[in-house]
């Protein structure tokens, strides 16, 4: 600290008009009113300091991001803004009912590093929500500190604050005093148990994030787990059924001989089949490579419209097949840069869904380009498919673009997956793919792409 330059204070009003004895007594009189003002004047430089000293702390705890962290930070914070001479943190192992020591810093008697919490101070202080001023150690007892301790340094004085969040106990911190220092103030006091309840949010702030990136890392290892299974399973099925297929061919050309029409057909029905699970595998392998971040999607000058128009084609027997009215009313040129066979990727999966879920009415595939009121930013294009199907109630229908959700569509073809990998791709093109429905009326998707040039 620097010294203040010497100078005599200007006397308090009273101090002027008490003097009267003289010479002597005056000059008795002036150097107990200097003194007083120099304590008094130590006193608010020391305040000043602790006060600075609590602010720092408070801002480094709040800064901490691991629990170790904080608990130092609490440790060697607490010396620095009081006068204490050490500071020791206990932390509760609630489940086996026992505190450890997990801090000291500066001049502490030796503690027992861990001992049970019931009637402990740590169990003590959090009970009673505040500290608690122990003005002699010979009167602490607690488990912390051996009797032998206790009575070598029986005359020094402890303050011990809660560190409790509203939900638990956390812990206790002890801030340490020598013999012939004063024990805690009032004020120290209220200050200490101030930082004791910040601190505890700290602790409580740490220990939620920790314990969010212990879950978001153990989720991250069941994804990378889940891809890995997904691909290997694919693979392995994808070869098999390939060779199946090639021979049911051979067999359905009567390359290995003549069959009868009854036999061709059941051969057939073979074939759809295995094309139903080839395309599941299809779907499957593409939501791994989506998840790994290994969907690769080109840009060239396309225009939707024309993808739009050959889906609507593709699928217009089928729709026909199951009475069905297919309307593709899409005559403009949509024109932007884009990935025509991701395009018609999501397309199909929209046209396909709308044919498969829909009982009799209308599918329809409609387009349209134009500035702003759209999910995406810029000058946007459209194709909405709309369909006189069953409809999507309102709650299900964010659900229904996450992976292997399906509605009470369980006598349908299907994994569940063909929306997650649209999105998916739709985003990866700048785009989006958003759906309208009403229960019992037919629901309308829309895939939306940025245009871009002209
Ligand atoms: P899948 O069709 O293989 O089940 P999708 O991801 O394409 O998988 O669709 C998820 C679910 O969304 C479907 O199972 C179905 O319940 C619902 N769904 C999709 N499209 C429609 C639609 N046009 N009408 C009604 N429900 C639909």
């Amino acid at each position: 600290m620097q010294e203040e330059p010497h100078r005599r204070p200007t006397p308090p009003f009273h101090a002027v008009t008490a003097v009267h004895d003289g010479p002597a007594a005056d000059a008795g009189e002036w150097e107990r009113l200097v003194e007083r003002e120099r304590l008094a004047r130590a006193e608010a430089e020391q305040r000043a300091r602790e006060e600075k000293a609590l602010r720092e702390a408070v801002l480094a705890i709040g800064a901490s991001l691991t629990t170790e962290e904080v608990i130092h930070q609490i440790a060697s914070g607490a010396m620095e803004t009081t006068s204490a001479v050490g500071a020791l943190v206990t932390w509760v192992h609630a489940r086996e009912d026992e505190v450890e020591v997990v801090s000291v810093a500066g001049k502490v008697p030796p503690p027992c590093p861990r001992f049970r919490h019931e009637g402990s101070y740590t169990e003590k202080v959090a009970a009673r929500g505040e500290p608690i001023l122990i003005r002699r150690l010979a009167d602490f007892d607690g488990p912390l500190w051996s009797d032998e301790v206790l009575r070598d340094h029986a005359d020094w004085s402890v303050l011990v604050v809660p560190l409790a969040s509203p939900q638990q106990p956390i812990g206790a911190l002890f801030l340490l005093r020598e013999p012939g220092v004063a024990p805690s103030t009032p004020d120290e006091v209220a200050r200490s148990s101030a930082f004791g309840q910040l601190a505890a949010l700290a602790l409580r702030k740490v220990d939620l994030l920790e314990e969010a990136q212990k879950r978001s890392a153990a989720l991250e290892r069941l994804s990378k787990s889940r891809t890995r299974l997904m691909r290997g399973f694919s693979h392995d099925l994808k070869n098999p059924l390939g060779a199946a297929d090639g021979y049911a061919q051979l067999l359905e050309e009567g390359i290995l001989g003549e069959m009868a029409p009854k036999q061709k057909e059941s051969v057939q029905r073979i074939r759809r089949s295995i094309h139903t699970c080839l395309r599941l595998i299809q779907d499957l392998l593409e939501l791994a490579r989506a998840e790994a971040g290994q969907l690769e999607v080109e840009r060239i000058p396309t225009d939707v419209a024309a993808v739009a128009r050959e889906v609507a084609e593709d699928f217009r027997a089928q729709a026909t097949g199951r009475g069905l009215a297919l309307q593709d009313d899409i005559r403009d040129p949509l024109r932007t840069d884009t990935d025509p066979m991701r395009v018609r990727q999501v397309l199909a999966n929209l046209v396909s869904n709308a044919v498969k879920y829909t009982a009799e009415g209308t599918v329809s595939v409609t387009g349209e380009s134009g500035a702003g009121s759209a999910p995406i930013a810029g000058d946007w294009l459209c194709v909405r498919v709309t369909d006189t199907g069953p409809g999507i109630p309102a709650d299900k229908q964010e659900q229904i673009f996450q992976e292997f959700t399906r509605l009470d569509s369980s006598e349908k073809d299907g994994a569940g997956v063909g929306l997650a990998i649209s999105r998916k791709i739709a985003q990866l093109l700048g785009g989006e793919i958003t759906v309208e429905s009403e229960v019992g009326r037919g629901s309308t998707f829309t895939f939306w792409l940025p245009r871009t040039g002209e």
